[in-house]
């Protein structure tokens, strides 16, 4: 039997894919998936479109590279029009990337550059949660809360100041409103101690991905982290490399209470899973700060590429042509009832939550107590490999050393039909 070379393999009882259409994928031996979980949260718009594929086409006729200092392209311009129209002008600049993990570095980058062009230099600091996942690259990395990732690498990223987000599942305060003041309460205790005038930004994400299993936040705790970044001069950034795009029913997460970031990263579902393609958008004042200061001194190679750009422009319509806000919040109804339904039917199931096509189902061993089940039993992995000898495929994560249980996300494309949920 030959080795594969690739080394992210899972296994070897790994099926080798064959084909996919709509939201199912096939194997080599004709087994049918579901795919519930589009791919890594990236297939928004199901498998094997026409629509994307000919406007692929069309552009690859035309030209599939053109580098960004050399030549302005069409694709570039319309999709960073469109994802302004999307924050309905809140956000009105745009840095196109070619993934998560760079939206998150370019952000990273562009604040800290913003004050050193304002001449706050002193501040060197990021808040984020923990948990939170923000991507793998070592600046991504140095802000996630994730320790099993983040472990062998403590000593070589940048870091940031962690701290706890809101949990209205796991929480032991009186009220979800007593909860919220005690975390932002820490919040702010956690920047006094570093200075507040030492602080660049404060990080989250709307609504979380695998390493919180989809916990939200409420419009209180966007309100009270935008009164502390307004009271320390910091800046406000929300990671919607997950969230945004459409998956919570709302073209960003964040739209759903009201209280706008000055930068935010998207990527994943903006390609659709046809592309990869990502941004970065940002309040117009910091950019040309910036910009005034000599330029933005960062860029990646393939960013704002004809063909990438031409992808996401054409996910991004396809969203606006059959209307699918309306049907992720339609099916998110339909599979939060189902759900549910399972959750009164199984102890186990301790927490169900979500929003739009976007839902963490947490497994714990006692659903009084709210233990996770031992993080040795690989609970997490079990039940992904049963659902998908079963046919369904969804994304899991582990136990977090009690900050979180066993959870796995489902989240199925958005083109999802009523019988398909
Ligand atoms: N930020 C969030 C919130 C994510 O969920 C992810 C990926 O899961 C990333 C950043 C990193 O994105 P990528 O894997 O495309 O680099």
């Amino acid at each position: 039997m030959t080795t594969s070379p690739l080394f992210y393999q899972a296994g070897p009882d790994m099926p080798e894919v064959s084909h996919g259409r709509g939201v199912f994928l096939w194997d080599t031996h004709g087994k049918e998936y579901l795919d519930g979980c589009s791919g890594a949260i990236s297939c928004n718009l199901g498998h094997g479109r026409e629509d994307i594929r000919d406007a692929m086409l069309a552009q690859l006729d035309r030209v599939a590279f053109t580098y960004r200092t050399q030549f302005e392209n069409a694709p570039a311009v319309a999709l960073a029009h469109a994802l302004v129209e999307m924050t309905e002008g809140e956000l009105e600049k745009v840095f196109f990337v070619s993934s998560g993990s760079e939206a998150v570095e370019s952000a990273l980058k562009l604040a800290r550059q913003y004050f050193v062009a304002r001449g706050e230099s002193q501040r060197r600091h990021f808040v984020s949660l923990r948990p939170s996942y923000h991507g793998s690259t070592l600046g991504a990395l140095g802000i996630t809360g994730y320790e099993p990732l983040e472990a062998p690498f403590v000593d070589i990223t940048t870091g940031s100041i962690k701290v706890p987000g809101p949990d209205f599942y796991r929480h032991r305060d009186a009220n979800r409103d007593a909860h919220i003041r005690r975390v932002l309460d820490e919040t702010r205790v956690r920047i006094e101690d570093a200075g507040g005038d030492t602080i660049i930004a404060i990080v989250v994400e709307p609504v979380g991905g695998a390493s919180t299993g989809a916990r939200l936040v409420n419009k209180t705790y966007l309100q009270g982290l935008r009164a502390l970044c307004n009271e320390f001069g910091c800046l406000l950034i929300f990671d919607e490399v997950l969230c945004g795009v459409g998956r919570t029913g709302s073209w960003f997460a964040y739209q759903q209470w009201g209280v706008a970031p000055d930068l935010l990263t998207t990527a994943k579902g903006l390609g659709a899973g046809y592309y990869p393609v990502g941004a970065l958008l940002a309040r117009e004042a910091v950019v040309e700060t910036v910009m005034a200061s000599g330029g933005f001194q960062h860029g990646h190679t393939y960013a704002g590429n004809p063909l990438a750009c031409a992808t996401g422009l054409a996910a991004v319509e396809a969203i606006r042509r059959e209307h699918l806000l309306d049907n992720v919040n339609a099916r998110g109804h339909q599979l939060q009832q189902g759900l549910e339904t399972l959750r009164s039917r199984y102890p186990w199931i301790g927490d169900v939550r979500g929003l739009g096509l976007l839902w963490g189902v947490e497994l714990v061993m006692d659903p009084v107590e709210k233990t996770p089940f031992p993080a040795a039993s690989n609970l997490f992995a079990r039940v992904t490999s049963l659902a998908k000898e079963e046919g369904l495929l969804i994304y899991p994560r582990r136990t977090l050393n009690g900050l979180a249980g066993d959870h796995f996300l489902v989240s199925p494309p958005f083109i999802i039909s009523e019988s398909e949920t």
